[in-house]
């Protein structure tokens, strides 16, 4: 992400946690004092989140105006009908749904979940997630959660799955059974962040399954995705179809953030 206040400093966890032994709980984002050790992030940061505001996409749930899909003309708002963002996604993917937009202080708790240790920051991530109201007929029909896996090396490497971790919480908040290892990553992938949206989708194709034995569980299922970031839906769809495939009838997507849409590049 371009902007210049996401690259700030993020207190690493295990630093944090032996200092905490002698100094008062601080913010893991900003660093000012807290009243007590959880939540971990202050009222004043998450104040500062950037919400997905309306009017939103009804099926992909991305802010309209925002994102420079639709504009106001002579102050008549053009349809969620028309989003150019979802209108190619997999037809049995229904829904996609995320509280913030991917920049500023949601962009720092991700990355602090992900790469700076604080783990237990996913209590307070999931509890807005799933927080989200999604559409009446996934919530009526939505009875399992699966988190987007991480390849074996991936896990290995980061010790944890962040989307593990979001949809426990989730799933436990809402009600609803949790699937985990329900889809497996096969193959070790580039990292997303460093690729174009074309790359993205070649990159991901084929790298999920669903186990032999977990079939079951799926069938005839809406099923609950759940993950950190919702970037191109390359990903996404990729687990989507890997799930419908094996059985599912359908599946939504629920992800902290949202990443703005990148505008394609003229090509010469
Ligand atoms: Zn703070
Ligand atoms: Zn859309």
């Amino acid at each position: 992400m371009g902007d210049g206040r996401d690259e700030r400093r993020v207190v690493r966890a295990p630093l944090r946690r032996w200092l905490n032994r002698f100094l008062p709980p601080v913010c893991v984002l900003c660093g000012d004092p807290l009243a007590a050790v959880e939540p971990r992030v202050c009222g004043l940061c998450w104040a500062r989140a950037q919400a997905q505001r309306p009017p939103r996409c009804d099926r992909c749930g991305i802010a309209l105006y925002d994102s420079g899909i639709a504009f106001y003309d002579n102050g008549i708002a053009v349809s969620s009908s028309s989003c150019i963002e979802c209108r190619d996604w997999l037809p049995y993917l229904r829904f996609a749904r995320a509280p913030f937009v991917m920049s500023g202080t949601a962009a720092a708790m991700v990355r602090a979940l992900k790469y700076g240790g604080w783990s237990d920051l996913a209590e307070e991530m999931g509890a807005r997630i799933a927080g989200v109201r999604l559409p009446s007929e996934a919530s009526v029909e939505i009875g399992a959660v699966v988190p987007v896996p991480l390849s074996p090396a991936r896990l290995r490497e980061r010790g944890f799955n962040q989307a593990d971790l979001l949809a426990r919480v989730v799933a436990a908040r809402r009600g609803w059974r949790l699937l985990p290892g329900a889809l497996r990553r096969e193959r070790h992938t580039r990292r997303q962040a460093r690729l174009a949206p074309r790359e993205r989708r070649g990159n991901v194709a084929g790298a999920f399954r669903v186990p032999a034995g977990r079939q079951a569980e799926l069938e005839g299922e809406h099923l609950l995705l759940v993950d950190d970031v919702l970037t191109t839906a390359a990903t996404a769809q990729d687990c989507v179809r890997a799930l419908c495939q094996a059985g599912a009838r359908a599946v939504s997507v629920l992800t902290f953030a949202r990443a703005r849409r990148q505008i394609p590049k003229w090509h010469s």
